[in-house]
């Protein structure tokens, strides 16, 4: 179903339009200015179609996506994919090194157990969390640029790029709208937003972030927010997220919500789930070395930010 709201915006021609579609699991949602709905519905037509496209490359949950076709075949051996999985996965393995192995898209069959567990209601079963926690490990995914190939060290391992698959996909869907020349423009993939120039007249886009009445005004730039406030467990009276610490293999029980700025929305969404796995007394020492990515941690009550967050342009929603 598309939505289109034509909003005439003062003297000038251009007009604000939104449309909504489902999309990796999720709603997307785009807003851009453009003079006349038939450029807006181009501009529709290829966003989403390039977040299509990338849902059929990233997915786990559709069985012929191509990271399950490689899951399936590169036990041992190298198979050659497409410079978009490339490039994720590889963004997946730096973090993963950088963190220790707090964020880590092998996750696959952990993840798979506890997605099971949250339609069950009920925890994993131990035994079976640890023989599938020893079908993961960063270190056994090899990516190789030279020939753009991946190779998997185990057969039934699975990756599971859900930590950054959709900021991903925003930034790729906003520049598939820059290079038609639309660059007045937000893409949200749940919640991970890829921003572009401001709306007219406006020095950004206005974006809630963390928590209710702080905002933050954006413009060419990513942020992302990790929570567990829509897809948890609640067990034995511990609630449980669907953000895992590769440690334990089980989902972290403190509750934490991570937002983060970042030049491009693959490096936004992956650090807000690394950092929730961190937690700001172990994530803002590390986020610190990277003075272009500014972090918001809201965790028991506190609020901690990193220096380049203080720096960001910053207001407050009227009450
Ligand atoms: P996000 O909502 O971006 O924070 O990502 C959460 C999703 O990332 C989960 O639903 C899993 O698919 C995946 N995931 C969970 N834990 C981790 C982790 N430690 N590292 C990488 N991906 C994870
Ligand atoms: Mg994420």
């Amino acid at each position: 179903m598309i939505l289109v709201f034509p909003r005439l915006y003062g003297a000038s021609t251009l007009e604000m339009f939104e449309s909504v579609q489902p999309h990796m699991g999720t709603l997307v949602r785009i807003q851009l200015y453009v003079t006349g709905a038939a450029r807006a519905d181009t501009a529709f037509h290829a966003a989403f179609a390039r977040i299509a496209q990338l849902d059929a490359t990233l997915s786990d949950y559709l069985p012929e996506s191509e990271v399950n076709r490689l899951c399936r075949s590169a036990a041992g051996r190298p198979v050659p994919i497409s410079p978009d999985l490339f490039r994720v996965l590889s963004a997946g393995r730096r973090l993963s090194e950088e963190t220790d192995g707090a964020f880590d898209v092998t996750l696959g069959p952990v993840t798979g157990l506890w997605r099971q567990a949250r339609q069950q209601r009920r925890l994993p079963d131990p035994d079976t969390l640890r023989v599938a926690m020893q079908r993961t490990g960063y270190r056994k995914l090899h990516l190789d640029a030279a020939t753009g190939t991946a190779t998997l060290d185990e057969p039934g391992m699975q990756l599971d790029l859900g930590g950054l698959g959709k900021g991903y996909a925003a930034g790729e869907a906003l520049a598939v709208l820059f290079e038609l020349g639309i660059r007045r423009a937000l893409i949200s993939v749940s919640g991970d937003l890829a921003i572009g120039d401001p709306p007219p007249g406006r020095q950004g886009w206005s974006i809630g972030a963390g928590s209710p009445g702080r905002v933050v005004i954006l413009c060419n730039i990513a942020i992302s927010t990790s929570g567990d406030a829509s897809q948890n467990l609640e067990a034995g009276g511990v609630r449980y997220s669907h953000i895992i610490d590769p440690a334990g293999g089980i989902g972290l029980t403190r509750r934490i919500t991570v937002t983060v700025v970042a030049p491009h929305g693959i490096d936004a969404d992956s650090w807000s789930t690394a950092l929730s796995v961190l937690g700001p007394e172990r994530g803002l020492p590390l986020l610190e070395k990277h003075p272009d990515i500014a972090g918001l941690f809201i965790a028991g009550g506190g609020v901690v930010e990193s220096a380049a967050w203080a720096r960001l342009q910053y207001s407050r929603a009227p009450l």
